[in-house]
């Protein structure tokens, strides 16, 4: 039986995940190698945090959802399970920017959609108009037509043009960078397609879910009353710490950092990859590279698919950590931190109150304020210097809180800016039949994976999930090859 070699494209949460499962498969004894390839001098892709004088600064992605289990899972196998930190659901209240004041999101709302009466009929969030069309969406009518639409084009025909500005479009450019005039209702909300399909209301729907979450968490109930996970779960030490985990796992011979990939192509029983100048050959091959990056090395391997990949969206986004001394600055208000609709004409999309969000990373006596910009409609902010987005996020942050809760002129101890060109994959209209095609040209190519943000989940959860599948089955139908059983 000959050694089995794959390659990885890619060396962000997704191809550092596929390469923990091939080494795996490895250290079980099978005849296989890989090596892992990264354009950056470091590992990581867009998980990145520095710890700053005792408290943690998450450059990229910050936490994952607890209801996803792969990423705790990974964790908890890389005995990283005592670093797991919920979110600090006690004090879970987000405000949104309307009018240059902060309004907290009304209580009960579930995946955008409003289940709770009393709190939204009082809250401040919408106009009395805005408050009548929620209640009359409870009688709305299933959609007559089939096929994709915007969430932008769903949320408007049940809750009007004021929900979309004020609730959907900041939760979504807060979460994805994203447009919801862009994304895919299908595909970034299927459970909310489902239930307009059964119920007409989305409203009816989701309390007909809940309904039935709640009964079925009393039958499972056994007598004592379980805690609810959080809807969060963060590092203590960061994201980073994942990171080097994983990377500990490794063989070290088989990383290249600093080194892109210019080119791919098929030989007679696998593939070439071509970086710095040099040409190696692999069985198998695991682009976990961004869509448009594999796109572009796929082109001349087989041009449709290469385009497909190169068609998928992706946002940009920058990311600014400033810590105060908590003496510095007024008392701010009590929650996670705040969404700055798009009407408001900030370039701010959202500001995360990071010592709130989760205990115990912050230094004590320091706020950690972590904004978020770019997304879709903000792409040129990526091209100004740090001193000139600080100082639009300071005065912003001042007009938003209050000159008295943060002054412009009061200086951070530290300010950490992070850009991230074309890093977050936005899944549009026609994602769902986008993926089938692509499907069905990968299915020619047997011996290519493709995983990572662009495809089935944009959480670190689903990223994870597809390199640990990818790796297993391509190591399953290689060792076979290798060893003379067809697959
Ligand atoms: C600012 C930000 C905040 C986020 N926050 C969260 C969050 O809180 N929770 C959450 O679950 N998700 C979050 N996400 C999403 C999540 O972090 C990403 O979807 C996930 O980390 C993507 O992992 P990946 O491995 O698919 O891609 P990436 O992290 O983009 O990694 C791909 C890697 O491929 C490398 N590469 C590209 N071209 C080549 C080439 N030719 N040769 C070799 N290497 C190449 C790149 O340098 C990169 O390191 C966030 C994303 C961003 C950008």
């Amino acid at each position: 039986m000959t050694r089995v070699r794959i390659g990885v494209i890619g060396g962000g949460v997704a191809g550092l995940a596929a390469a923990y499962e091939l080494e795996k498969v490895r250290a079980a004894g099978q005849q296989i190698e890989y090596m892992v390839y990264e354009a950056c001098p470091q590992l990581g892709g867009s998980l990145a945090s520095e710890i700053v004088d005792g408290s943690v600064l998450e450059l990229g992605a910050d936490s994952f959802l607890t209801e996803k289990p792969a990423a705790a899972e990974l964790c908890r196998e890389l005995g990283l399970g005592g670093e797991l930190v919920p979110s600090n659901d006690a004090a879970r209240k987000t405000f949104v920017v309307v009018k240059n004041r902060l309004v907290p999101l009304p209580d009960g709302l579930m995946f955008l959609v409003p289940t709770k009466l009393v709190p939204t009929a009082l809250t401040r969030l919408f106009s009395l108009r805005t408050k009548i069309r929620m209640g009359l969406e409870l009688l709305h009518p299933p959609r007559a037509a089939e096929g994709d639409e915007s969430i932008a084009a769903l949320v408007v025909r049940h809750y009007g043009e004021e929900a979309l500005d004020r609730l959907a479009d900041p939760l979504l450019s807060g979460i994805y960078g994203g447009d919801a005039a862009e994304l895919s209702a299908r595909t970034v909300l299927p459970r909310l397609v489902e239930m307009e399909k059964s119920y007409g209301s989305l409203t009816r729907g989701m309390l007909a879910a809940h309904k039935k979450m709640r009964a079925a968490a009393k039958k499972s109930a056994t007598g004592a009353k379980r805690k609810a996970p959080p809807i969060f779960t963060a590092l203590r030490g960061g994201a980073q710490q994942l990171v080097d985990a994983l990377a500990a796992r490794l063989d070290p011979a088989s990383i290249c950092v600093a080194t892109p990939v210019n080119a791919i192509e098929r030989n007679s029983s696998g593939w070439n990859v071509h970086a710095r100048g040099t040409v190696q050959e692999f069985d198998g091959l695991i682009i976990a590279a961004p869509a448009w990056a594999a796109g572009g090395l796929l082109t001349p391997v087989d041009r449709e698919l290469g385009q497909e990949l190169s068609a998928i969206p992706y946002s940009s986004s920058i990311t600014m950590n400033l810590v105060y001394d908590e003496r510095s600055i007024g008392r701010l208000p009590d929650g996670f931190g705040f969404l700055v609709p798009a009407s408001e004409g900030r370039a701010m999309l959202a500001c995360t109150f990071v010592h709130r969000k989760f205990l115990g990373r912050t230094a004590p006596g320091k706020a950690v304020l972590r904004a978020f910009l770019g997304g879709a409609r903000h792409e040129e902010l990526l091209a100004q210097g740090d001193e000139a987005l600080a100082a639009i996020v300071r005065r912003e942050m001042s007009e938003i809180l209050g000159a008295k809760t943060l002054s412009a002129s009061v200086e951070p101890e530290h300010l950490r800016v992070a850009r991230w060109r074309r890093g977050m994959a936005q899944y549009a209209v026609g994602h769902r039949e986008r993926m089938e095609r692509i499907a069905s040209r990968q299915a020619a190519l047997p011996s290519l994976r493709l995983v990572g943000n662009a495809y089935d989940g944009v959480g670190i959860p689903d990223c994870i999930r597809l390199g640990r599948k990818a790796a297993r089955e391509l190591a399953a139908i290689e060792v076979k090859a290798s060893s003379g059983v067809s697959a």
